[in-house]
Parts: C-alpha cells; structure tokens; sequence
C-alpha cells in the first residue's frame, strides 16, 4: 500500500483513539495516510510522497495549504502573543469585511466552529421567535450537535441518528426534502410553532447538490409567508462561490446566516448573524446566552482577515474556471464508458456520484454507488490523488490548484474509473 509509516501509526491510533482518528471521515480504509507537511495544491504522508489535494481540509482552504501571506499574518500575531481573554481591533477589522461581504449580517458574533454557529442561530431563532421547533432539510448537515442529528429520510417522528441524542430534543426538528416547495408549504403550514428553517443553500454534505431555479426564492418567500425564520447555513459555501456566498449568488436574503471554514481561512471560527433587530437578543445585549473562551481567537482571527484580503473577484473567477473546466473534463471522460455516473457541482466545488441519474436531493443521493465510490477514493490515492473518501463530501478546487493539476487528476479518473468499471463485478444496485 502507498505509506507503511501511515499503516503503524493507525494501528497504533486505534489503541487511543476511538476508530483511529480525532473525526470519523478520516478513518479511510483500510488505513489512512499521515500528513507531514502540506502547501499549495499539494499534500505530504510521513513516507515522503506527495498528493493533489482536494479535500483542502474540507473546504476552508480557498488558498492552499500553507500560503505565505496567511503564515505571515499568523506568524506575527503569535509574537504578540495569542489567547487575550479581551476584546480586540481584529474582531471590527474582520466583521466590517463580513458584513460588507454579506449585508444580511447586520450584526454578527464570532465563536470557534461552524458546529457552534449553527447551535447558536438556532437558539436564536428560538428565541426571537418565542416558538420551538426547526425545520431543517433532508441530509443537511449542520455540526455535531443534538438538534440536527436525526436519521435523514421520511420518517413520521423524528428520530436520532446519534446514540445519546434524546429523543425529545429531535422531536422538535422536523424535515423536509431539498428542492420541494410542497413539502416546505405542507409542513410550515400545519405546524404554528417553527422558529426557523436551516439549510444549505447549496447542500454540500451529500456531495454538492444546486438548488433548482427559483427554488431557494421561493423558500424565502414561504418562509416569510409563515413567519419562519430563514437560516442559512454557509459553513461551505460562505466565500466558496463568490464573496458574498450563495445568498449574493442567487440574491436571496435569509434572516441568519452562519460561516464557518473559509472564513477562519484554515483556523478555527465560525460566525453566526443577521438582523440587528434579531442579533440584538444575544447576551450580554439580551437573553439569548452564547459564549466562549476561544470566541473571536486572535489567531483564527489574523488568519481570516489576511485569507479574505486576498480573495477577489479575478480569484473567483479563475478557481471557479478551474470548477468549469474540471466539471467539463469529467463529462467528456463519461464517454469513454457504458456505464454512467453524473457530474455535478458549481464553483469550485464539484463530485462524481455513481450514478447515471441527476441528484436533486437525499433520497438521490442514495441511489449513487457509495460502496464502489470508496473503492474508487483507494484506486486514486494509488495514484496520488487525495478525493474526500465518500459519496456524500465536496470535492474543493483552491487558488493554488493550476491547470496542469487538474489535467493529471483528470488522468486518474481515467484510469481509475477503467480499473473500477472492468474490474466490477459492479456490486448491486449499481
Ligand atoms: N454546516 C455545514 C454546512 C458544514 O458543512 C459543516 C462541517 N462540514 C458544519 C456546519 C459544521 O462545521 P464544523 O465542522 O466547523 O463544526
């Protein structure tokens, strides 16, 4: 296999870590390969190979691994030490960008992960609104915390997908298919105590799913309609598809929004805000609590502002290109083959599902191979090609992706997916 140092230090791992790893997409099988280093486009294991990365962390690395300027603005900040307990100029310097960035947020709080953020707009919204449940879309993925962690799927209650997740906290979550007015009227319809709908305006936890024209405007106006909250949950797509995310992209105005990945650029933060009539319910300005030690880390803080000073419109415009282009080659490539697969993605994000059917939402997503998927992650990693090792992940394209990576991945896929389709025995239901 590609890195036997990799292979020890897993065996190893599995006596101290739960599965091996620190979060479960990266217990890879059979073993997952140990970073050494990382810059650019590129990736190192502890074996001293090297491979094109386009998990970037899962997203928040627009730039690259590694880029000198972001190094440099952290690197300084370390000098002036880095935990301070207080208030600093940073915190305006980066929310003044988010809010020109995203007028939706009027106002904004910053705390560590986008697992928080998305607990505290929820809170929020409850709290605003004086009412109790959420709505929240089928397959979304919102963090790891309790209210968003039920079984995807039409289930008449809902119900965990989590041990330890009681079942009176999900209970209040109800969901709805992506790119289905219907079901979103039907259900904010029948029910008068929903304090907000979350969502992935662009579902990127089931591979990179669009929503349909008009969709995400009529979703703003149903919402409104019913007196719902609309969040949206840009943790991916917040300075993925353009600066101002997918709200700037298809114009559409949610009442929250939270960000997360990117906006640290590679560091821990996570944002949540909105209107200031709405935001202005969070402690110590009202009663909605929300705090912590690590909100608003200086060094997340020095590595988010040096990452978005250097994103701009030329940078969109090539890094989506590079989406374009790739998208294209992965097209052109089916062809070659009698059994089908789709392409799907927008921007920089893109994924082949095993599938020769469009996947508008979950219940699509589950048609797609993910078994013969896992199986093909392994046949490019043979080749020096790091893919996200599931069906469900984005594929992430960054700045420091050039074209010449893009024309040797695209020669993996060949081969990879040649192996793949001769050697199958294509497993059932494919
Ligand atoms: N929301 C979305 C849309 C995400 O993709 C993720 C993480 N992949 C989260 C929230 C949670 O963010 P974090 O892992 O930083 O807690």
């Amino acid at each position: 296999m590609y890195t036997e140092t990799s292979k020890k230090l897993f065996e190893e791992a599995l006596q101290l870590l739960p599965g091996g790893v620190s979060s479960p997409v990266r217990a890879i099988k059979p073993y997952p390969f140990y970073t050494e280093k990382a810059s650019d486009s590129r990736i190192w294991d502890v074996d001293g190979n090297y491979y094109i990365d386009y998990c970037m962390g899962y997203g928040p690395l627009m730039l690259g691994h590694a880029h000198p300027t972001v190094c440099e603005a952290v690197s300084e900040q370390l000098l002036r030490g880095w935990d301070y307990g207080t208030p600093v100029k940073m915190e305006l310097e980066l929310a003044r960008r988010v809010q020109d960035d995203f007028p939706s947020m009027q106002m904004l709080r910053f705390v560590s992960t986008g697992t928080e953020a998305t607990m505290a707009a929820i809170r929020v919204a409850r709290g605003f609104s004086r009412k109790k449940k959420i709505v929240m879309i089928e397959g979304g993925y919102h963090g790891a915390h309790d209210a968003v962690l039920l079984k995807a799927g039409s289930h008449a209650v809902s119900v965990p997908s989590s041990l330890g997740v009681p079942d009176e906290v999900v209970r209040n979550t109800l969901q709805v298919p992506f790119n289905n007015l219907d079901a979103l009227t039907a259900a904010l319809e029948k029910d008068n105590d929903i304090a907000c709908l979350i969502m992935e305006p662009v579902m990127g936890n089931i591979g990179p799913v669009l929503p349909e024209d008009g969709y995400l405007r009529e979703v703003r106006k149903i919402t409104q309609e019913n007196d719902v909250l609309l969040v949206f949950d840009e943790v991916i797509t917040g300075f993925r598809l353009c600066i101002g995310g997918a709200q700037c992209y298809y114009s559409v105005t949610p009442d929250l929004t939270t960000l997360g990945k990117i906006v640290g650029g590679g560091f821990p933060l996570g944002v949540f805000g909105g209107r200031s009539e709405i935001m202005d319910i969070v402690a110590p300005c009202g009663e909605v609590f929300n705090a912590g030690t690590f909100n608003g880390h200086p060094i997340s803080l020095a590595a988010g502002l040096a990452t978005l000073n250097i994103l701009d419109e030329e940078g969109y415009k090539r890094v989506n290109g590079l989406g374009d282009l790739m998208r294209r080659m992965l097209s052109d490539l089916i062809q070659e083959f009698n059994i089908g697969y789709t392409v799907q993605g927008i921007g920089s994000m893109f994924q082949v599902f095993f599938t020769d059917r469009p996947v508008r939402n979950y219940q699509d997503a589950l048609n797609s191979n993910a078994e013969l998927y896992k199986t093909f992650t392994n046949l490019m990693l043979e080749q020096w090609i790091f893919l996200p090792p599931s069906q469900y992940e984005t594929n992430f394209i960054s700045l420091a992706h050039s074209n010449e990576d893009l024309e040797w991945t695209i020669e993996a896929y060949g081969n990879a997916l040649r192996k793949l389709f001769s050697i199958a025995e294509l497993p059932e239901g494919y």
